[in-house]
């Protein structure tokens, strides 16, 4: 959490001082109130939300004003109450084998790494991991899930360049149930210039996945890259139609300042949020917590 904490101070510092500038020696009134509800906005809280705890901030207290450290705690609390439903851990199932999590989303977004990640904090919990490249449209990304294989212990089922990813997904499916393993982590592509062609293909994994496992995937993990900011609510809407997403990991948290994009996400779906990236490192990803994240969001 330290590093989402630094990375939070440009989150933080930019609400921070706006929130100061605002409260301080001001008389608390509607423009004051529209002012904090546009910083809020523009550190993507969304409308609902940034309306929300703007409302918060002004009941019943024009008459007396309020100080800068008061708001700041009124924001914590509002934004650790909109996170708590969604911070739900990642429950690997002993019972599912292997347990099936297929990863989605745009290029970019951090994917790859976060398998890299994943894998490391499962085996790490002494689970056998196998992964599986199905970004076959992209060799650097198949080189990229070697290394991070090679780095983390892991076996990679790899299939050349421009082979079907579904069924590279199948054999890595049957692999993983023929050795036992666990877990098994499948990249996918995130080619979003080609939106119809990305969605058919995942739709097929899932279908063909589900040939072998009625139940597979058993999560379907979207990664969204906390940079950005709105753009995420639409991500979430495109890879939705075309797999069953369970939940979130937010990466770059470490680098932005617009990390209220977590909130509007759970205002909107109110899907689980399981991880979040704070770095490029391999032990740089965190299990979600709502009260860690809201302390930092407000510096
Ligand atoms: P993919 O195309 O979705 O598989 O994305 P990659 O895993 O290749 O990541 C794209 C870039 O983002 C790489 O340079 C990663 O090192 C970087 N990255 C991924 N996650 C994080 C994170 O949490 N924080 C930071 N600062 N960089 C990250």
């Amino acid at each position: 959490w330290g590093r989402l904490t630094e990375g939070m101070k440009r989150t933080s510092s930019s609400l921070s001082d706006r929130v100061t500038g605002l409260f301080t020696k001001r008389k608390l009134d509607a423009t004051t109130l529209e002012d904090l509800e546009d910083a809020l906005i523009q550190a993507d809280f969304g409308l609902e939300t940034a309306t929300r705890i703007s409302d918060a901030v002004g009941k019943g207290r024009y008459e007396k004003g309020i100080s800068p450290d008061a708001v700041r705690a009124i924001l914590a609390t509002e934004v650790e109450q909109a996170l708590e439903p969604v911070a739900v851990p990642l429950r690997v199932e002993a019972g599912k084998k292997p347990f099936v999590i297929l990863m989605v989303g745009v290029n970019g977004a951090g994917k790859t790494t976060t398998i890299g990640k994943l894998a490391l904090k499962l085996t790490a919990e002494g689970r056998s991991v196998m992964l599986a490249a199905g970004d076959t449209f992209r060799a650097a990304a198949v080189e990229q899930l070697k290394v991070w294989g090679e780095r983390t212990g892991t076996p990679v089922v790899t299939r050349p360049p421009g082979a079907d990813a579904a069924g590279l997904a199948f054999d890595a499916l049957q692999e993983a149930k023929r050795q036992g393993s666990d877990v098994l982590l499948i990249d996918t592509a995130g080619r979003l210039q080609n939106k119809t062609g990305l969605m058919a293909e995942l739709e097929k994994i899932v279908r063909v996945l589900a040939k072998l496992d009625p139940e597979a995937p058993h999560a379907t993990l979207l990664v969204l890259d906390a940079t950005v900011g709105q753009n995420a609510l639409s991500q979430v809407e495109l890879f939705s139609q075309a797999a069953p997403v369970s939940g979130l990991v937010m990466t770059k948290l470490d680098g932005t300042a617009r990390g209220g994009i977590l909130v509007a996400l759970a205002a909107k779906f109110g899907l689980p949020v399981h991880f979040i990236g704070v770095g490029e490192g391999v032990e740089d990803l965190e299990p979600f917590a709502a009260r860690d994240f809201a302390r930092a969001i407000v510096g």
